[in-house]
C-alpha cells in the first residue's frame, strides 16, 4: 500500500545539552517520509519556500519517495527553533514562523488521491482536511498534531480527529488535549472524540497503544548515544505506518508489531542531529535493531 503524508517540510534552530544545529532540515513530513520509506512508497505533500535548498531532499528522492506534491511558492520556508534540556522528553518551542505554510492550501496531483494509507502529519488542523477531503477513499488514516494546534486550533482538531483512525502524539500532548493528567483517563476521553486507536509516546520511556484490542506497552531501547529528539515522534510514525502498510494488515496483533517498528525508528532519529542519521541508515541495521527490541523485553517464565 502507498502512503500520502502532508505536514511540514522545514528549517529548524535546535539546542540540546550536547550542541546545536541552526537552520537545517527539519519537518514532521520531512521525518516521516524518510523513516516510512524503508518500508512502502511514500508521496509528500507540503510546501517551501524559494529560500528552501531543493539538493537537501536528495536522499529522499533516492528512496523514490514522491516529491510532485510538493510545492515550491514565493516567500520563507517554515521555521521551527526549540530547545531541549536533560530531560530530552520535552522541546521547548522558542519560535515558530509559518511563513510559506501560512497562506497554503493543499492541491494533490491527481495520482495521490488514490492512497490507501494516509498520515496527517505535524500541521494546521484545516490543512489535514483539506487533504482528507481530496482521498478518494482511504483504508487507514492517521495523524498527529501538537501543543501548538491543541492550544491555537482547538476546535479545528477536534473536526480532524473526527475523521482519524488512529491518533499518534506524546504524553504531555495527551494530557494536554485531554485536559486531564491521567494518561488512561486522557486516553479513554480522545478514543471518545473518533479514534479507534490512540498511540502515545513517552520518548526514552516507550510507548503505549490504547485501542478496544486492549492496551500495550512497548519499551524504548535505553541509548548510549542520543544528541537530538527532534523529529522522533515523526520517525517513530514513519516506521508504524510504513510497517502496517507494507503488511497490509491493521490487526491488533500487527498494530503491536508496528509500535515496536515505530520505536525502532525513533531510536535511530535520536542518535544524530537533523535527520543525519535517518538519512545513512540500512535495512539490516533496522532488522538487526527490531531483533534488539524483541530480547529487550522477553523473560522466560518460572
Ligand atoms: P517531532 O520532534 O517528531 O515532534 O517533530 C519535529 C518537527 O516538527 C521539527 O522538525 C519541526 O520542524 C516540526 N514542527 C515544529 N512545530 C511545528 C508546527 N507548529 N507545525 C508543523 N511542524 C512543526
Amino acid at each position: 500500500m502507498e502512503i500520502l503524508v502532508v505536514g511540514s517540510v522545514a528549517l529548524d534552530t535546535v539546542t540540546t545539552p550536547f550542541g546545536d544545529a541552526r537552520e537545517v532540515l527539519g519537518g514532521s513530513a520531512t521525518y516521516f517520509a524518510s523513516s516510512a520509506s524503508f518500508f512502502a512508497p511514500v508521496s509528500v505533500v507540503g510546501v517551501v519556500g524559494e529560500d528552501f535548498p531543493m539538493e537537501a531532499l536528495e536522499f529522499l528522492r533516492r528512496r523514490e519517495v514522491d516529491l510532485t506534491g510538493l510545492e515550491r511558492r514565493p516567500g520563507r520556508t517554515f521555521r521551527w527553533r526549540g530547545e531541549y534540556g536533560f530531560a530530552l522528553n520535552e522541546a521547548k518551542t522558542l519560535e515558530t514562523q509559518l511563513n510559506v505554510f501560512a497562506e497554503f492550501h493543499p492541491r494533490l496531483p491527481e495520482p495521490y488521491r488514490e492512497r490507501e494509507v494516509v498520515f496527517l502529519a505535524n500541521i494546521d488542523p484545516d490543512l489535514q482536511r483539506e487533504v482528507l477531503t481530496q482521498v478518494l477513499s482511504p483504508r487507514l488514516v492517521a495523524a498527529d498534531t501538537m501543543n501548538f494546534w491543541i492550544q491555537g486550533k482547538p476546535e479545528a482538531l477536534r473536526q480532524t480527529l473526527k475523521q482519524v483512525q488512529i491518533l499518534i502524539i506524546n504524553d504531555a500532548e495527551a494530557r494536554m488535549l485531554a485536559e486531564e493528567p491521567n494518561l488512561v483517563r486522557a486516553a479513554k476521553t480522545i478514543l471518545g472524540w473518533g479514534p479507534r486507536s490512540l498511540i502515545i509516546k513517552r520518548g526514552e520511556y516507550g510507548a503505549l497503544s490504547f485501542s478496544d484490542g486492549g492496551w500495550f506497552a512497548a519499551p524504548a531501547l535505553p541509548l548510549e548515544n542520543v544528541y537530538d529528539p527532534t523529529g522522533a515522534g515523526d520517525a517513530f510514525a514513519g516506521g508504524f505506518l510504513g510497517f502496517l502498510a507494507s503488511t497490509r494488515n491493521f490487526d491488533e496483533a500487527n498494530l503491536r508489531r508496528a509500535v515496536i517498528m515505530g520505536s525502532v525508528m525513533a531510536s535511530f532519529a535520536v542518535e544524530a542531529f537533523s535527520l543525519h542519521r535517518l538519512q545513512h541508515l540500512t535495512y539490516p541495521e533496522i532488522e538487526s535493531r527490531y531483533r534488539q527490541f524483541k530480547q529487550l523485553a522477553h523473560f522466560e517464565d518460572l
